[in-house]
């Protein structure tokens, strides 16, 4: 995709594209890949990682095999809700007491593992006047929120049960190692979650409709923890829950690729140092290009003489610290670099190709994190059919 035809003045300095097909596609490829009757919980939290969640929403939504959306906060929820978004939200974290009253109004799901909460819940329900909606989240061994899978946890599941204003829509559990190679422990996770289950089932004669647990990991590895609905976060955007690319299980594609262009190019005697603290000196004649990007993009400055971009198709190694807004590449063996020549951060120029994931491993960090960290000053260009579908601008929410 050149950028001719978008507003160059705000984005030649960096954009974030975002193809749509491609997330459509990778959402194909996951409903090929799971049982006909298992349905998805798109996990669109950290503004869809990076990718920003309500294009993202809005491009998956009419997909049968959509149920609905996840998050990590009731302010993500609500502008979901408030841009339209109608189908089933779930909060996938705490929500704090403040949110009760909007999220019941806007009839979205909260996780619940505490007993304070059902009863906040409830009351807040009462002064609604509609049933709050919840999920129980089940701690089967990430120890990070849930109820027990024992006498406890079974009693607050009753006490939920009786109250009027409460309804129990769905029960979940999370993977803390669907991703390793040995499954043993994930596998005895779910052998935990599954016994509960057929406690609650059995003893509280309690069928809860909406029971789930597979993240992406467990979607590409773990066919038998498809229940309900699973949540993939990673997959959605061709993210990798760990390690390599594995196209054999699934043909996924990254959705994000990170785009700039060179503002200056320079040569440097041997002898000359670049940028702060001089850290990379040159010990012969080079030529130099500057890219406008830099950690204040969430461009990660543990790359500092690490990464390289792609310039007509080829590496330009990270020459010296990454500054807050801007770095510079060795454009020496690259033959007529010029000022305005395209750059790619992450994405594929040629037969080159830089992942979120090579990336994250160059940076110490994880690639989630990485397209989670790109930050708002970064416009997004949303891409579908080949044409630019959407914008968004510079710090615009
Ligand atoms: C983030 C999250 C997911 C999605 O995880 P991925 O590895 O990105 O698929 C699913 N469930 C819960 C509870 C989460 O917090």
């Amino acid at each position: 995709m050149k950028t001719q035809n978008i507003r160059e003045c705000e984005f030649q300095r960096v954009y974030a594209q975002i193809d749509l097909d491609v997330i459509r596609n990778n959402v194909m490829c996951m409903k090929e890949h799971i049982n006909p009757h298992t349905r998805i919980m798109a996990v669109l939290k950290t503004d869809a990682y990076g990718h920003g969640c309500i294009p993202i929403a809005k491009c998956i939504d009419a997909f049968e095999c959509i149920y609905g959306y996840g998050v990590a906060s009731a302010e993500e929820a609500l502008i979901l809700r408030n841009e339209g978004i109608t189908k089933p939200i779930l909060i996938l974290g705490y929500s704090f007491s403040y949110s009760y009253e909007p999220l019941i109004r806007e009839d979205i799901c909260l996780t619940v593992f505490r007993e304070d909460t059902l009863l906040q819940l409830s009351e807040a329900a009462g002064k609604v006047g509609r049933k709050a909606k919840i999920h129980i989240k089940v701690d089967t061994g990430m120890s990070r929120i849930g109820i027990p899978a024992d006498d406890r946890g079974f009693m607050l599941i009753q006490k939920a049960m009786e109250m009027e204003n409460i309804c129990i829509e769905g029960i979940f559990t999370h993977f803390a190692k669907a991703d390793e190679r040995d499954k043993t422990d994930a596998l005895h996770q779910l052998t935990v979650f599954q016994d509960f289950l057929q406690r609650i089932e059995s003893e509280l004669g309690l069928h809860i409709p909406i029971k789930h647990c597979g993240n992406s990991a467990a979607i590409l590895e773990m066919p038998s923890t498809q229940m309900d609905i699973v949540r993939p976060g990673a997959i959605l955007y061709g993210l990798w829950p760990s390690g390599e690319p594995n196209p054999e299980i699934m043909k996924l594609k990254p959705a994000l690729s990170l785009h700039s262009h060179v503002i200056f190019v320079k040569d440097l005697h041997k002898g000359q140092s670049v940028s702060y603290g001089g850290t990379f000196t040159a010990e012969k004649e080079m030529r130099i290009a500057t890219i406008p990007v830099g950690y204040g993009d969430g461009y990660p400055r543990m790359l500092s003489g690490k990464g390289h971009v792609l310039i007509r198709g080829q590496k330009a190694p990270i020459l010296g610290r990454v500054c807050m807004d801007q770095f510079m590449v060795d454009v020496t063996e690259i033959d007529d670099v010029t000022e305005g020549d395209h750059v790619t951060l992450i994405g594929t120029d040629g037969a080159e190709q830089i992942t979120a994931e090579f990336l994250g491993e160059l940076s110490g960090r994880f690639n989630y994190e990485l397209v989670c960290c790109l930050g708002k000053r970064i416009p997004r260009v949303y891409v579908s059919g080949g044409n630019i579908s959407a914008v968004r601008a510079p710090y615009e929410a």
